[in-house]
């Protein structure tokens, strides 16, 4: 190796630490068993300690379902959701428009990092770490355009690793979503599965358009801002699709779907080999299931209904 390329490297080298120095400035690092949470001066050590017992929660929930991470996960949590997202354009790159302009949270990234509001819960950081993993089954390009499965599974394993927290509010998230579904469905709003597809169709949902039948107020925003939790009807009703679907037909079909859309089959072709029925004959089953649900009966059970087969794990870490 001559010298010229040797001072490449190092040069290399030295700008790819300055670079990590700089995205860890002004956070602490804390570690768990499988993860490491960066948390930002002003957040409290108790809010990082939470954050890490979640995580390992998610871990086990994901990872029995879906599998184990590649590489150690990376959390950074923040004061304030402005804080997330200056940090998140200025410092990580995200300038694009569902960052800026709906000020989303970005997907847990290739290496592994994941970013946390103030408020974020159990149920976001399963759902953003449950992302990766399907990732590491199935490419990014396959989850674009499968938007309705990939964000159904989701926020079916974030509702899992709630459930496993809080069962109180797993069973409070879960009867909203049915709620939200069932009148949806008896007026004859549900969303096609077909406009649900691809990531330019999901972010129209966003959209404070009448048509998006999403017109968030300034306070569900701020809402967002703080908990990264939106009450859209796309996320209700592909929490629901997704969990009746895994509910009837396990979640081993699942794995099979994404593990035959990572070689390379188009969603649509894969769901019908797996399931042996179409996208659109699964619609016509998930409507017939919705015409069979009694919201009365369902705001007066205490059981999940969703999911199931939940046990407490033990919760070990320093
Ligand atoms: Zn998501």
């Amino acid at each position: 190796m001559n010298k010229i390329c040797r001072l490449t490297i190092f040069l290399a080298f030295l700008f790819l630490a300055s670079n990590l120095v700089a995205k860890e400035k002004g956070f602490t690092a804390f570690y768990t068993e499988h993860a490491t949470i960066f948390y930002q001066d002003g957040v409290s050590k108790d809010r990082a300690c939470e954050v890490g017992r979640d995580f390992e929660i998610a871990y086990k929930v994901v990872g029995k379902d879906l599998g184990y991470p590649k590489k150690k996960p990376r959390f950074y949590l923040y004061n304030s959701g402005k804080d997330m997202n200056d940090d998140l354009i200025n410092n990580w790159g995200h300038g694009n428009s569902a960052i800026t302009k709906y000020r989303l949270i970005p997907q847990m990234n290739w290496d592994y990092i994941a970013w946390i509001p103030p408020n974020g819960g159990i149920d976001l950081v399963a759902h953003e770490y449950s992302h990766r993993i399907m990732r590491q089954i199935a490419d990014l390009d396959f989850l674009k355009k499968s938007m309705w499965f990939n964000e159904g599974v989701a926020e079916y394993t974030g509702l899992k690793a709630l459930a496993v927290k809080d069962t109180g509010s797993a069973s409070s998230k879960e009867k909203e979503w049915l709620k939200n579904v069932i009148s949806a469905y008896r007026d004859n709003n549900l969303i096609p599965f077909k406009e649900m597809m691809t990531d330019d169709q999901w972010m129209r949902f966003f959209e404070a358009t009448p048509s998006s039948g999403l017109n968030y107020s300034q306070d569900q925003w701020n809402h967002f801002f703080q908990t990264g939790s939106l009450p859209g009807l796309n996320y209700n009703q592909s929490a629901v699709a997704v969990s009746f679907i895994i509910n009837q037909y396990g979640f081993d079909k699942v794995k099979k779907v994404l593990k035959m859309v990572g070689k390379g089959k188009p969603f649509p072709e894969a769901f019908q080999k797996v399931y042996g029925f179409s996208q659109e004959e699964f619609e016509a089953q998930f409507k017939a299931y919705l015409a069979g649900l009694d919201m009365k009966k369902i705001e007066a059970t205490s059981t999940l209904i969703l999911v199931f087969t939940v046990t407490t794990p033990v919760c070990q870490f320093n």
